[in-house]
Formats: C-alpha cells, sequence, structure tokens
C-alpha cells in the first residue's frame, strides 16, 4: 500500500532515535494515517536508503537535515531526484534554517522550511495532498508555534525505542542567553510546554518501562520552579531505576534545587555543564556569561553528591590560544567533573560568530561539520594536535576504562611547572599520534599496549608499578586474559574483579566513573 507523506532522517547511530520527526508526525492531525516515520543511520548506503524510500510509493518525502547527515542526505536525494524527478522533496531541521541558497543539498530539494514548523509542515501537505497546491517560493517559514498547542510526541515512541534507544524529552524550547558559537542564541526567549501535560507523559512512558530520559532543554536550571517540578516528579518515581540527563547552567544551583538533587540516588542524574571556556577575555568576545567563583562553589557541592558530572570546553574560539586553553583545562579538570568533552568549534550556521571571521582570522572547513582549522591565536598545525588530543583524552579519560592510569597521569603532571594535567596529557597524545598514525579506531588491548610502552619507555617509570597500574584497569570490570606484554611477574595482582552497577538505569560508561569513584579533581 502507498503511503503519501514519508518522514525520515539519517541518524547519527541507531541509538539516537528522530525526535523531530515524532513531533511532525504526532502534529499531522489528519494526515496521520497517510504518513509513517523511516529513520537510517548515516553509515547506510544512499541507494538502500532510496529503495526503502521508494517502495512505499510517496508522493513527498521531508528529510530532517542536520550538521552530522548534510553530505550523506545530500546523496540519497540526488540519487532519488534521478530515479524519480517528479517526487517532492522537503527539508527541514537547523543546517538547512540558514544560509540555504549556497547549499547543494538546498539546491537539490522542492521546499525548505526554515525554523519550527509543527504546524506549518502539516498545512503543507494538507495544501498539496488535497488540492494539489504547492508555494511558489523555495523557502517556508513562520511565526513560531504556540508551544501549549504542539501535539507531544512521545506515544510515537516505540516499544522498541523505550527498551533500546535514546528517548529525548523536553519540557521547553529556547534559551535567552546569547553565546555566539550556538544557534539557540538566535532565540528570542524561553517557551514552556504545558508542565502538567508533558508530566503526564512521562508517567505514561514510566508505565510503559522507559527508564533512560534525556533532556534537551537549552537550560534546565532556568526556571527553579520549573526544573524543582520536574526533578520531584522523576524522585517519586525514582524507585524503578531511572536516569536522566540535563544540560544546565554552571552558575546557577540554588538550595531549592541542591537539596532535591542530594535526595537522588548515585548514578541517576547527569548534567551536562557547559563551560566552553576559562577564558574571561575570549568568553566576553563570543558574549558568553559565565560567574567563576559561582562555577567553583556549584562543582564543589555536586562533588558531594552522586551526580554524574559532564562538562564541556570548546576548542578554537576566537582569541583563545594553546596556553590560555591548556590553563582552562587544568581548572576544569581540577573542579571534579567524571568527563571532559573537548569540542572542536564548529560554525553552525546562522550563528553571529562569523562577525569575528576577520578580526581573528577564522577559517572554518568547507565540509560539514565546519569545524574550525585555524585562527589568529592557533595556528593549523596546533588545532590538529588538540583534535588528537581530543579523541585520546575521550578514549582514555572520558570512557571510563583507565581509571588507575589516568590516576597517574595526574600523578606525573605534578612534575610540570606549574603542575598541569594537560601539558601530561598533551605529551601522552603526542606520542600517540605517532605511534598510531592513520588508524581511525583503536581497540582497548591497543590502547593498553600504548599506555604501556609510554609509561615504560617514555616516561622510563618503574615497569612493576605500570604493569600493575595496566593490568588493574584493564581486567578492572571484566574478567579478561592478561595480554603477554604484561605477563611478567604478576601472580600475585588480581586477575578479574566485579564492579558494583550504582542503578539499573546507569549506562555503562557513566557507571564506570561512579563505580570506581574516579572523580577526575579528586586525585589534583
Ligand atoms: S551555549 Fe547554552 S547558554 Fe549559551 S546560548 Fe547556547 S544553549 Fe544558551
Amino acid at each position: 500500500m502507498a503511503t503519501p507523506i514519508l518522514l525520515t532522517t539519517l541518524n547519527a547511530t541507531y541509538q539516537h532515535c528522530a525526535f523531530g520527526l515524532r513531533y511532525l508526525y504526532a502534529n499531522m492531525a489528519e494526515l496521520q494515517a497517510e504518513t509513517a516515520i523511516e529513520e537510517f543511520t548515516r553509515d547506510q548506503n544512499p541507494q538502500d536508503i532510496a529503495e526503502k524510500l521508494l517502495a512505499h510509493h510517496p508522493k513527498l518525502i521531508g528529510f530532517g537535515v542536520y550538521i552530522w547527515n548534510t553530505r550523506e542526505t545530500r546523496n540519497v536525494i540526488a540519487c532519488l531526484k534521478r530515479i524519480k524527478p517528479e517526487l517532492v522533496i522537503v527539508l527541514g531541521g537547523p543546517e538547512v534554517s540558514y544560509e540555504a541558497e549556497n547549499q547543494s543539498i538546498c539546491q537539490l530539494a522542492d521546499f525548505i522550511f526554515a525554523g519550527e514548523s509543527d504546524f506549518l509542515f502539516p498545512q503543507f501537505c494538507r495544501e498539496y495532498l488535497r488540492e494539489g497546491k504547492l508555494p511558489s517560493g523555495k523557502m517556508i517559514s513562520g511565526p513560531l508555534p504556540e508551544i501549549k498547542q504542539i501535539a507531544l510526541p512521545y506515544a510515537f515512541y516505540s516499544d522498541e525505542d523505550l527498551r533500546h534507544r535514546v528517548l529525548y524529552v523536553e519540557a521547553s524550547r529556547g534559551c535567552p542567553y546569547q553565546c555566539e558559537f550556538c544557534l539557540s542564541s538566535l532565540d528570542k526567549a524561553v517557551r514552556s510546554f504545558d508542565l502538567d501535560r508533558f508530566l503526564g507523559a512521562m508517567e505514561v512512558l514510566i508505565t510503559r518501562g522507559a527508564r533512560q530520559f534525556k533532556f534537551v532543554d537549552r537550560t534546565f536550571n532556568l526556571s527553579v520552579a520549573t526544573s524543582t517540578r520536574i526533578l520531584s516528579f522523576f524522585l517519586e518515581r525514582i524507585h524503578h531505576g531511572l536516569f536522566l540527563h540535563f544540560e544546565m547552567v554552571p552558575d546557577r544551583l540554588p538550595a531549592e534545587l541542591r537539596s532535591l538533587i542530594r535526595q537522588f540516588p548515585p548514578g541517576s542524574l547527569q548534567f551536562e555543564i557547559g563551560i566552553q571556556t576559562w577564558t574571561p577575555d575570549v568568553a566576553k568576545l563570543v558574549s558568553r556569561r559565565l560567574d567563576y567563583p559561582k562555577i567553583r562553589e556549584n562543582f564543589a557541592f555536586l562533588n558531594e553528591t552522586g551526580v554524574h558530572l559532564h562538562a564541556d570546553l570548546i576548542v578554537g574560539l576566537p582569541g583563545e590560544t594553546l596556553q590560555t586553553f591548556a590553563a582552562g583545562f587544568d581548572q576544569v579538570t581540577a573542579l571534579g567533573p567524571h568527563e571532559v568533552q573537548v569540542g572542536i568549534l564548529k560554525r553552525l550556521k546562522g550563528t553571529p560568530i562569523i562577525r569575528h571571521d576577520a578580526a581573528w582570522g577564522m577559517v572554518y572547513a568547507d565540509e560539514p561539520p565546519f569545524q574550525i582549522l585555524q585562527t589568529r591565536t592557533l595556528d593549523f598545525v596546533t588545532l590538529q594536535s588538540l583534535n588528537r588530543f581530543s579523541k585520546f583524552w575521550d578514549l582514555y579519560a572520558n570512557r571510563g576504562n583507565f581509571p588507575h592510569f589516568m590516576r597517574l597521569l595526574r600523578e606525573l603532571s605534578l612534575q610540570h611547572h606549574p603542575p598541569s594535567l594537560f601539558a601530561e596529557f598533551y605529551a601522552f597524545s603526542e606520542f600517540l599520534s605517532r605511534r598510531h598514525l592513520q588508524r581511525h579506531s583503536l581497540a582497548l588491548l591497543s590502547l593498553v599496549e600504548s599506555a604501556w610502552v609510554y609509561l615504560t619507555q617514555e616516561r622510563k617509570l618503574d615497569p612493576v608499578r605500570a604493569r600493575e597500574i595496566l593490568i588493574q584497569d584493564y581486567t578492572g570490570s571484566v574478567k579478561r586474559d592478561i595480554p603477554r606484554f604484561l605477563r611478567a611477574e604478576t601472580s600475585e595482582l588480581p586477575l578479574v574483579s566485579t564492579k558494583r552497577l550504582a542503578n539499573n538505569a546507569t549506562p555503562r560508561r557513566q557507571n564506570r566513573h561512579l563505580s570506581q569513584g574516579e572523580a577526575q579533581g579528586s586525585a589534583s
């Protein structure tokens, strides 16, 4: 049977499901019966995707376009248009909402929706399918939809989504701040969904078996009244074994929130805390508001709770140098987050950061994800090194597989003048870059071997101590044979230890950090 309207996107991985498509589907009203969602991952073959889409005999296909899938989506659309030129192709999503005119994907498409299209898209489909009418212009936009009238998408998470995928939820849209590198800086205000309706939908999801919730609200702790209600709601149901992820601004944690946060069991909350830069002049340049003493105070409080803490830093902001970034990295890791994500600046379409392009010599890649290649204060070679630093930091520190090794690097970092974890890990990262030239993915065993060679040959550490540390990491939570290069003098060392799960719903990576008590700042 034919399905006239298809909603589709290429997700980053299977685990991420398309929240935006479910919103559109929820708001299709009487057209729902004629609409289907088809999700793919971006590593799938474009022709296979086109074949699957065409099997529905659609009249119109709407694609969700994001920075991570633009190139792959373009290839699918090119294939579709060659086979069936009359098929109406519609694009939406942040990547095509701004600066659409120069993008090749937009040139291939028939219509492009800019901004939130919860009501505009169904209206467009209605006029096309019922009356055969299509707009005269290619770009379609309208006023922001009245948020309280938007149909919620949560009923369209399938049982399989609930069991195997990250469930995105949102209680509000928009952000009042103006950080120039961020798309949300273009929002004029924060708009909130009706809280009773939202929590009612969460109740249904929990009853259906949902256990992990990822809030996409840009700043969860903006309205204390709202965040207090949401936390209280989940705290009352925490016995189900829930895991909740929130993004928050780091300098706002009033007493009401603190008292609730304290009551959550370890491993049930994760806060993603955007710091982005610890250099006041850079923060000022990009209009980012940060109260550093308050951030320190809030981290000190959070370190006393069982919240899994994930801090974000950005490399390549205008005015940032290697020295200022290094100093900021040391400050942030000393705050004690379990993970520090070192992100490379990306130029998101429509963001005001382009006003610094000339003055700060900002050069971005011209292919998605449009990463910064060079600035007046960070040359290409240094940015390449920092790119690798970010990748290796993720493998060794963030993933939680090397708690003892990371503790040792912290100890070794005290030998630098001044003491610097950045300097210590940067040297390790440069060593890894030479050793793993051209390697995209590295198996755990290969990481262990590199750490072994680094400690014993580069850092001239006592092999007995290096061996003990690496065996503890390698066999820390999973039963594994000790590799040949670590085998000597190991008879007295533990082969296996089994770590306790902090919470049934806590993802494995977060659980590793919490059960090892490896708060990164604890040794500094
Ligand atoms: S970085 Fe965070 S605080 Fe700044 S505009 Fe974006 S969402 Fe808002």
